[in-house]
This record gives C-alpha cells, sequence and structure tokens, in this order.
C-alpha cells in the first residue's frame, strides 16, 4: 500500500514517523496494535482503563507530521522520501544530518542501518556520474558514541575522546580515528563494525546502547582534502531513559538525567536551525556541542531529518504518545 509522502528535498527540517510491525510474541502477550497510520496523520489509542479485563479506549491522541510511515512500507520507502532527496545536497557543501528518536525496541537501529546502506551505495554511485566525477572525491567515516556525557570511538575499541572547542569556534574531537573507504562495500563493513562494537560490551541486564547516542559520519572531501559534504546519522539513546533520572539507583539516575538534558537540548537547537534563530543554544548539551555543524540556522547548509520510531503496542502508548509530542514540538 503505498502512500502519498513528501521529499524532504524542500525542507530545511523534515519530521517522519515510522511506526514499526507488532511482533507476533507481543499479540501473544495480549497486546494490541493501538497506533493508526493514515499519511501525514497518525492516531494513538490510549486505553485509559480495563472493564471485566476488556481494555477501553476513551482518548486518541492525533498527530500530523511531514511524513507518517505505516508498518508496511520498509525502509526502502522510507529513504525515497527522507534521505534521498538529499543526495545533491551532500555533494554542494551540505551537511544532512538524521536522527532517530524512540524508546528502545522502537526500531532506531533497524532504520538507521538501512537508511545508511542505502545512502551509502548512493552515494558512491552518484560521485562517479559526470556532474561530479570530476570531483574525485574520497570518502572518510567516523563513529563514536556518547554515554553519561562521554564519547567513546567505536572505530577504536571505544577508546575515550576528549572534545575541544578552538579559539574560532571549531569543536574538533582529538584523536578520533576516521577511516576512508575506497568503495561502498568497504563503508558498510565499517559501520557493521561500529554497530556491533556498540553492542558485543552489552548485555541484557546492562544494555549501554540503549543508553547512548551513537553518531556516525561519513565525511566527502575533493582531491585538496577539502570538505564537499558531510552526512550524520545519530542514533539516539532510548527515549524512555530520560526518565531514568528519578531512578533510585545513582549511576542511572545520572545516566539519565544526561540523556534528558540532551534529547531537551536536541529539541531546541534543531527548532533554532530551523526557525533562523540569531542563537543556537549547541553548548547546552554534549551531544549538541559536537553536532554544532548540523544547526547552521542562517544558510540551507543544514538540513535536518528526524525520524521518530514507534513500537504498536498498547503496553507502550505511554512512550508513543511522549515521542511523537517531542517529534511535534520540533515544528
Ligand atoms: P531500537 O534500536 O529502537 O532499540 P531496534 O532497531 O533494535 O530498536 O528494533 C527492535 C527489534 O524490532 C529488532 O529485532 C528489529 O529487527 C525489529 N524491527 C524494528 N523495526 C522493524 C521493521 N520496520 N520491520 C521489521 N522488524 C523491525
Ligand atoms: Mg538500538
Amino acid at each position: 500500500l503505498q502512500q502519498n509522502h513528501t521529499p524532504a528535498s524542500h525542507l530545511k527540517l523534515c519530521v517522519c514517523v515510522r511506526k514499526r510491525p507488532i511482533f507476533k510474541k507481543e499479540e501473544t502477550n495480549g497486546e494490541i496494535d493501538s497506533v493508526s497510520v493514515s499519511n501525514p496523520q497518525i492516531r494513538v489509542l490510549a486505553p485509559k482503563f480495563k472493564v471485566d479485563g476488556i481494555t477501553k479506549y476513551v482518548e486518541n491522541y492525533d498527530f500530523t507530521f511531514d511524513n507518517s510511515f505505516n508498518e508496511n512500507e520498509e525502509t526502502q520507502d522510507v529513504y525515497k522520501y527522507s534521505l534521498r532527496p538529499l543526495l545533491d545536497h551532500i555533494m554542494n557543501q551540505g551537511v544532512i544530518t538524521c536522527f532517530a528518536y524512540g524508546q528502545t525496541g522502537s526500531g532506531k537501529t533497524f532504520t538507521m542501518k538501512g537508511l545508511q546502506n542505502q545512502y551509502v551505495t548512493d552515494m558512491y554511485k552518484l560521485s562517479t556520474h559526470q556532474n561530479y566525477s570530476s570531483m574525485n572525491l574520497k570518502f572518510f567515516i567516523s563513529f563514536f558514541e556518547i554515554y553519561g556525557g562521554r564519547c567513546y570511538d567505536l572505530l577504536n575499541n571505544k577508546n575515550q575522546l576528549v572534545i575541544l572547542e578552538d579559539k574560532n569556534g571549531y569543536v574538533q574531537i582529538q584523536n578520533i580515528v576516521e577511516k576512508q573507504a575506497m568503495s561502498a562495500e568497504e563503508m558498510i563493513q565499517l559501520i557493521e563494525y561500529g554497530h556491533n562494537i556498540r553492542t558485543t560490551h552489552a548485555t541484557a541486564s546492562n544494555d549501554t546502547s540503549s543508553r547512548s547516542h551513537a553518531i556516525c559520519q561519513i565525511m566527502l572531501r575533493n582531491d585538496k582534502d577539502k570538505q564537499v559534504g558531510k552526512l550524520v546519522l545519530v542514533d539516539l539513546a532510548g527515549s524512555e531513559r530520560a526518565q531514568d533520572c528519578q531512578s533510585n539507583n545513582r549511576q542511572r539516575r545520572m545516566e539519565g538525567a544526561e540523556i534528558n538534558k540532551s534529547l531537551l537540548a536536541l529539541k531546541e537547537c534543531i527548532r533554532a536551525m530551523d526557525t533562523g534563530a540569531a542563537h543556537v543554544p549547541f553548548r547546552a548539551s554534549k551531544l549538541t556541542l559536537v553536532l554544532r555543524d548540523s544547526f547552521q540556522s542562517k544558510s540551507d547548509k543544514s538540513k535536518i531529518v528526524m525520524i521518530a520510531c514507534i513500537s504498536p503496542g498498547s503496553s507502550s502508548s505511554d512512550h508513543t504518545v511522549n515521542t511523537l509530542r517531542y517529534a511535534d514540538r520540533l515544528k
């Protein structure tokens, strides 16, 4: 079922929602699908009370976004309207940043990996096209995560990284590993490697990947090593983790507070960028500090695609409404 979507190309900020399918296991556990998507609208049926074991819905939550993708649409469909329309932009000095926001298990990493692979494949293909081949473009990648306000290099054994702002206002990440990839296949392997480093150290009871932001940057440079464009893909920490700031566990509470702070700062920076504000409060968190380039408000250089991922299950509907509210307030 193909829906009529809006391509991201004419927007500075494109806010999309993607609903993942309900799993068999969830249905077996009595979960019902409580989200209906009718692009660009989305409705969450909020279960309010149970009568004789039957859940009654008394209130619906309605939202409208630039694009809403239903559970039958594939990553390829999301790609077609979000990142693909911005391919030429990256070849022309653009900075494209794509965020995946949402609760743990809603499909952020699944969506990011799929988009990454398609974008990388198309980018290498386009760089050999007659319009661009004379630029002799080279592709580099860096991949790091922010956990508890600290940065770790995912391409270098989680080596801790220091962020510096130089006197010209450039934000630098000291000693971060940058790898050149000669082909799309090589680039995809490096991305896969980074994702695996991120999750292999995590166990079920200590799932750090849900409490960290993963930032993958792909830089395009010309034969004089000058940056041509940049793609930044950000797989954000699970949005429900922001509520850990009320946890009894001190470590969790601090991590939760850090996530809460960074997601609020991100919202403010995206809004400032989209509205062309004179001041972007990017120093408010580590996350927004390292993403400074992504929030250039005074030009059309920066473009942001936000993909809010949601789980369909009724037990998630509070988190789903929170996610949709966050996405809604970006515009
Ligand atoms: P998150 O990164 O938000 O915690 P994941 O991307 O790990 O969530 O997704 C949770 C699970 O759901 C994974 O097993 C993933 O393969 C599956 N999944 C997510 N989105 C989809 C989708 N659109 N179609 C099919 N399976 C999906
Ligand atoms: Mg994930």
